[in-house]
């Protein structure tokens, strides 16, 4: 019998695997001259220890949310149980191929199958797509949707979607995407829809209106059923945002509130690190009239078994390859395993409750513009504040704090704005100290403003050039050509 060590050798790998199909012609021919090289790479030449104290030393300028509060608004960064890296780690779920045959993966389509009645159950909605992998994406889908049901009917003229200037920025760009125009529907002085703003709005081209469930000044729309009833009575749709559902899970559900389409944010209501742009997965719940046109293949059950049916001769076909970010729905499902329905019910009512508290605490300190029960964040401002300090500077003293700023200059018709989002899952003593620093903060903008000025200084660089960051990033060891 042949040891590992035996497979290591050249000899032995040679009969293991199969003949390489790559042509053995010289490069140049398969690249294009001007691609080879003539010369060896520079790279540097470093020891193991030096590139593991090098990768060591980058880490500790991390973040996260396992270091302390991170109340990026509308973000939910909140703390993820390790359980679930552990499910999501389960090798029969990490290693499980996507092309396997489906008697073969009877566990995680039933994982999929599962999670899929749960999210049904909570949004009291008929059906479910857990393909996308976004909320941006559940968005686009959704849109997709709604075209497709407008062809079905003969109503290719309704164009336009309606968009509360509240509304967050990933909706007006995926309505965008998919083909409609944008009405702009403006805010009443409570920061929720003008329903007569909506009224004046709405006539046979309207496709429907999308609706950031709360919306991104932390208000939940009180007059809801009003909103959807009229959208319905003009023949329009209504589309919900649900990526801050941990604002009212278990307690509400948008199917009673009249959503035709509503996306989840998995990988933020149910847990999953994230930020840097992924994993996510936006599943969407739809009603009744929609079920038919959800992405293939859904995964359906037969007796005891699991299949994944491609069959669905209405359905506007794949929006991603195979079943989405499969294992953001293994954690969301341990999360929701693990809480159960009282502890989800707990979730809103934290997030809720933290809110609030640090809402009612800091509105002496900084201008709070919608002073109303908040669900699971609020907005502040940093107009007025002495000394010329603005909202950017504020951000930046928090990091000489060691805390990770709030959204800024987010929603839009906030000046300064300070979107602050605590999430369910900080305890009372990381909000109070949280709430000191700012007020820290503000009492430094009285009487050291150079502090914010030239805040941060205790980071590892300074304030950066955003624009030419996202514009010219240097993502490559900084090696200078030789001339
Ligand atoms: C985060 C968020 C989105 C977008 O979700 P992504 O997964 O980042 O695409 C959409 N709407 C709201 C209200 C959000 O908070």
């Amino acid at each position: 019998m042949k040891t590992l060590f035996d497979y290591a050798s050249r000899e032995c790998a040679d009969g293991l695997f199969p003949e390489c199909d790559v042509p053995s012609a010289a490069p140049s021919s398969v690249l294009g001259a001007e691609f080879v090289r003539s010369r060896a790479p520079r790279i540097p030449n470093l020891s193991e220890g030096d590139v593991a104290r090098h990768y060591t030393a980058l880490s500790k300028l991390n973040y996260g949310v396992d270091d302390g509060i991170y109340p990026l608004g509308s973000c939910t960064m909140k703390y993820n149980p390790k359980l679930n890296e552990d499910a999501a780690r389960i090798s029969g779920f990490a290693s499980l191929h996507p092309r396997v045959d489906v008697s073969l993966a009877q566990g995680a389509l039933g994982l999929l199958y599962e999670l899929g009645k749960i999210l049904k159950s909570v949004s009291g909605l008929p059906s479910v797509s857990l393909q996308p992998v976004a909320g941006a994406h559940g968005e686009l889908l959704g849109m997709f949707l709604f075209k497709r049901y407008f062809e079905a009917r003969g109503e290719s003229g309704r164009k336009r979607i309606l968009l509360p200037d509240s509304a967050h920025g990933t909706n007006p760009a995926s309505a965008a995407i998919a083909g409609f125009s944008v009405t702009e529907i403006r805010s009443n002085e409570r920061g929720t829809v003008d329903l007569d703003a909506l009224r004046k709005e709405l006539d046979s081209t309207v496709a429907g209106i999308m609706l950031t469930v709360p919306n991104t000044l932390g208000i939940f729309e009180e007059n809801i059923l009003e909103v959807t009833r009229l959208v319905h009575e003009a023949g329009g749709l209504c589309y919900f945002d649900g990526a801050n559902l941990n604002s009212f899970i278990g307690r509400a559900r948008p199917g009673d509130m009249g959503a035709d389409v509503f996306h989840f944010n998995l990988h933020k209501t149910l847990s999953t690190p994230h930020g840097g742009g992924g994993p996510g997965a936006g599943a969407v719940a739809v009603s009744a009239p929609l079920v038919d046109f959800l992405p293939v293949p859904r995964v359906v059950k037969a007796g005891d078994e699991y299949r994944l049916d491609w069959d669905c001769p209405r359905s506007i076909g794949s929006i991603h390859g195979f079943y989405g970010n499969f294992l953001v729905a293994v954690r969301a499902y341990a999360y929701v395993l693990q809480l159960g329905e009282e502890g989800l019910r707990a979730v809103s009512e934290n997030a809720v409750l933290n809110a609030n508290y640090l809402m009612e605490r800091l509105k002496t300190t900084y201008r709070l513009p919608y002073d109303r029960l908040c669900k699971h964040e609020f907005v502040l401002s940093g107009e007025g504040l002495p000394n010329h300090v603005s909202t950017l500077d504020v951000a930046k003293r928090l990091i000489d704090y060691g805390v990770h700023p709030p959204t800024v200059y987010f929603p839009l018709i906030v000046h300064e704005a300070l979107m602050i989002e605590p999430t369910e899952t900080e305890g009372r003593e990381a909000l109070d100290r949280f709430a000191e620093i700012l007020e820290t903060i503000a009492r430094e903008a009285a009487e050291h403003p150079e502090l914010l000025h030239d805040a941060p200084r205790n980071a590892p660089v300074r304030r950066l050039d955003q624009t030419q960051a996202a514009r010219n990033p240097v993502l490559t060891y900084p090696f200078r050509a030789e001339g």
